[in-house]
């Protein structure tokens, strides 16, 4: 009888661990692909002020890069 009660002790202990198993992975599945990371946009710098900014904003003249209009105008005289 006392084996009896040893052995449901350590059936019941099984099955709470194994319900927290199972718990923690439906809980971690979701979380498991994050968002990734955005890619890697080259800097420029203005060649008439030389304030560094993402290529993707940035306008190209004759020269080089620019942080707007009014310093490649400045830089680069439309001919
Ligand atoms: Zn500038």
């Amino acid at each position: 009888m006392k084996y009896l009660l040893v052995f449901a002790v350590v059936l019941v202990a099984f099955w709470v661990w194994r319900n927290d198993r199972r718990q923690e992975q439906a809980e971690r599945q979701p979380r498991r692909a994050p968002p990734p990371p955005p890619a890697p946009v080259p800097m420029v710098a203005c060649r008439h002020c030389g304030t560094h900014l993402p290529q993707t904003e940035a306008i190209q003249g004759a020269h080089g890069w620019y942080c707007c209009a009014g310093h490649r105008r400045l830089e680069d005289p439309p001919a």
